[in-house]
C-alpha cells in the first residue's frame, strides 16, 4: 500500500507505523537524555546537542501531527499558550496583528497585556465577518491574523478560506487555533492558513493528564525557523514523558473526537428545545451563527464543545452545575469525561459569555446518561 494513501485514521492509530530500529518495539521508547555525545572531531553529526532545543522524544508525535494537518513540519511546546505566544513573539515590536474579539480567554489576556506592552499593535475585530477583516487589515503593515474556530466560548465560526484569501492579498499570515475542531474535522492549511495551533492538552492527548501545545507550519520558511528558535531559547519545551503520553493519546483521536461530536450534536438538539433552556450555542444547529460555513469547513461533525444558556439567569446556571452527578464541574475540554463550567465566573469582566451560560465539553460516556443527568440538574435547579 502506498504510504501517501494511508487514511488519517490509520496514521493516528499506528502513530505512523514506526518501529524502533534497535528493539523492534511497536511503541517507542522514552528518551530522557538532556545532552548528546560530541564526535571526536568536535562535530555533532547526530544533529542533536541539547534537549531544550530538540529531543528525539518529539519526533514521532510531531511527524504524526504534521501528517494529519498536511503541514511541512510540527513543533511541540510545553503548553498551548507557549505554542500560541511563540507565534506572536516571532513578530517584531510595532507589527500590526488582528485577533478575534471572541477567543480563548487566556490568550486574549496575554495579547492585551504582555504582547501590547512588548510593542505589538493588537487590534481585536469580529473575525467571523470577512468585511470586518477586509476593513481592518492594513496591506504591508498587518503581519498576522489570528483565527479561532469554533471559538471559545460561543463556538462562533470563522470562514478560514475566505479569511486566508483576504490576508494573502494584503501580505499577512494566517494562524488558526484549531484546538476545538481538531485535525479530525478541519484541516486549516488546506484552506489557506499558514500556521495551525493546538492546545494538545485537549483533544490531541484527550485524557486530561498532560499540558502540551503544538504548531504546524505549511512551509519550512524563515518565520518557522524564528518560531523554532523561540522555542529553544525561551525553553517552552515539552517533557519527554509528556511527548510519549501525547503520542499514545493520539492513537484514539478519531474515535474520541467522533464520539464527542456526535454526542454534542445530540445534547445540542435535545436542549435546544428544552423548556428550562434559553438558548444553545453549537455550530451543528441549523440556526447557529456560521452553520453553513461550518458545514463546509468541518467534516464529519461540528465538534464536542457547546454552551447552554439556562433560563433563570446566573444563579440558575450555577445551581444547575451544582446539581450534576455524572458531568464534572471543571474547566478545560477534550477529555474522555464530560465537563461543564459556568464560564463567566472563569473569565470575569469583559467576557463574551452571558451570565446564564454553561460551557459543556462532551466526553465519550453514554450520551443518554449525559442528557438524563443534565436534565435532572436543570429540574433541580429551577424547581
Ligand atoms: C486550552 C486552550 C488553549 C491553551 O492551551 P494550554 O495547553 O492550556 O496552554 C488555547 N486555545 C484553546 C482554544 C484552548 O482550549
Amino acid at each position: 500500500m502506498n504510504p501517501e494513501q494511508v487514511k488519517p485514521e490509520s496514521i493516528a492509530a499506528q502513530a505512523l507505523g514506526w518501529i524502533d530500529d534497535k528493539t523492534r518495539a511497536i511503541t517507542p521508547p522514552i528518551h530522557v537524555s538532556t545532552t548528546y555525545l560530541r564526535d571526536t572531531d568536535n562535530q555533532y553529526r547526530s544533529g542533536r546537542v541539547y534537549a531544550r532545543a530538540d529531543n528525539p522524544a518529539f519526533d514521532q508525535a510531531e511527524a504524526v501531527i504534521a501528517r494529519l494537518e498536511h503541514g511541512a513540519q510540527a513543533a511541540l511546546f510545553a503548553s498551548g499558550m507557549a505554542a500560541a505566544t511563540a507565534v506572536f513573539q516571532s513578530l517584531a515590536p510595532g507589527d500590526h496583528v488582528l485577533a478575534p474579539k471572541v477567543m480563548y480567554w487566556s490568550l486574549r489576556n496575554w495579547l492585551m497585556n504582555f504582547a501590547t506592552a512588548w510593542g505589538l499593535n493588537v487590534e481585536l475585530i469580529d473575525m467571523t465577518d470577512p468585511l470586518a477583516v477586509q476593513a481592518a487589515i492594513r496591506p504591508g503593515k498587518t503581519r498576522l491574523v489570528w483565527v479561532e474556530t469554533p471559538a471559545n466560548p460561543l463556538w462562533s465560526i470563522t470562514d478560514i478560506a475566505a479569511t486566508a484569501a483576504i490576508c494573502r492579498g494584503a501580505g499577512a499570515r494566517v494562524a488558526v487555533d484549531s484546538t476545538v475542531a481538531t485535525p479530525v474535522l478541519t484541516q486549516p492549511l488546506l484552506l489557506g492558513a499558514d500556521i495551525v495551533m493546538h492546545a494538545a492538552t485537549k483533544y490531541l492527548n484527550g485524557h486530561s493528564d498532560l499540558i502540551a501545545g503544538v504548531l504546524v507550519t505549511r512551509a519550512d520558511d524563515e518565520s518557522w525557523r524564528r518560531i523554532k528558535t523561540i522555542r529553544a531559547q525561551l525553553g517552552a519545551t515539552l517533557g519527554s514523558f509528556e511527548a510519549w503520553l501525547l503520542l499514545r493519546g493520539m492513537r484514539t483521536l478519531f474515535l474520541r473526537v467522533r464520539a464527542a461530536s456526535s454526542s454534542a450534536q445530540r445534547v445540542a438538539d435535545h436542549f435546544a428545545r428544552h423548556a428550562l433552556v434559553r438558548e444553545v450555542l453549537y455550530p451543528g444547529l441549523a440556526q447557529a451563527q456560521g452553520h453553513a460555513i461550518a458545514a463546509r469547513q468541518m467534516h464529519g461533525g461540528f465538534g464536542g464543545m457547546l454552551s447552554v444558556c439556562v433560563r433563570g439567569g446566573e444563579a440558575a446556571a450555577i445551581a444547575t452545575a451544582a446539581n450534576v452527578a455524572l458531568w464534572k464541574r471543571a474547566t478545560s475540554l477534550g477529555g474522555t469525561e464530560s465537563l461543564l463550567e459556568h464560564r463567566a465566573s472563569v473569565e470575569g469582566a469583559g467576557t463574551p459569555a452571558a451570565p446564564d451560560l454553561l460551557r459543556l465539553s462532551l466526553g465519550i460516556e453514554d450520551c443518554d446518561d449525559l442528557i438524563a443527568d443534565l436534565d435532572q440538574a436543570l429540574h433541580q435547579a429551577l424547581r
